[in-house]
């Protein structure tokens, strides 16, 4: 999806300058594929929790359910129960189960591996059409799972990204994404989308961010305005 993009090149620079850096600071995980249908559950159930509450409502929904369609025709009430662990399981519970029923409506089966022979785009159109999907699930299941060119915008990378100045100052996270993959060669989305997380839970934190100790001070529009 095509928008503009303000200052790009300016943008694109930045990257060019701090990439090597985070490289270099937190290293390059190599790309390694996940079940497709793992990653779009579990996104879901990580919304608005901890990676390790999510975990664990994960790990018990699979304990209990050994397929989707289990999960798709369990009890309302008793699978809100399992997934509990993940928090807000009264919302995400019904979410889950109405995208399982979409996915089996729609594909026969409980499989989205075909988005992989669909343009990012359409691939992104399609998974948000299911309930509690949105631009950061989408991503996160195209490239986590399959490795497509798509760049998850979750709350490090957007904190990261406005305060380095890749992000405008007032862009919400859904808007975020584009601006992101038009920063970012299309390679580099999974490592760089992974060092921002790393910089974000070790140095650039949400409350009082570790700039003394930050190599990236130079580059940073926080930085070079507030501290
Ligand atoms: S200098 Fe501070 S605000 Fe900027 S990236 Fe580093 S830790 Fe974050």
């Amino acid at each position: 999806m095509p928008v503009k993009i303000d200052q790009l090149e300016a943008r694109q620079a930045k990257y060019t300058a701090i990439a090597p850096i985070l490289e270099k600071t937190y290293g390059r995980k190599p790309f390694k594929p996940h079940d497709g249908m793992d990653e779009l559950v579990s996104c879901i159930l990580s919304q608005s929790t901890t990676d390790a509450n999510r975990d664990r409502g994960f790990a018990a929904l699979k304990a209990k359910y050994p397929t989707w369609a289990e999960v798709h025709h369990a009890p309302a009430a008793e699978f809100i129960d399992t997934i509990r662990p993940a928090g807000l399981a009264n919302s995400k519970g019904p979410r889950i189960q109405a995208s399982l029923a979409q996915i089996y409506a729609e594909r026969g089966a409980y499989n989205i591996d075909f988005l992989q022979d669909l343009t990012p785009d359409e691939a992104k159109i399609w998974l948000q059409r299911l309930p509690g999907v949105g631009p950061k699930t989408a991503a996160i299941v195209l490239c986590f799972g399959y490795g497509m060119p798509a760049f998850p915008v979750d709350t490090h990378v957007h904190r990261v990204g406005k305060r380095l100045g890749f992000l405008p100052p007032k862009i919400n996270a859904n808007d975020a994404h584009p601006v992101m993959e038009a920063i970012v060669p299309p390679t580099e989305y999974y490592p760089f989308h992974l060092q921002m997380i790393y910089h974000g839970r070790a140095l650039c934190h949400a409350q009082r961010p570790q700039c003394s100790v930050c190599p990236l001070q130079t580059y940073c529009d926080y930085f070079q305005a507030v501290v």
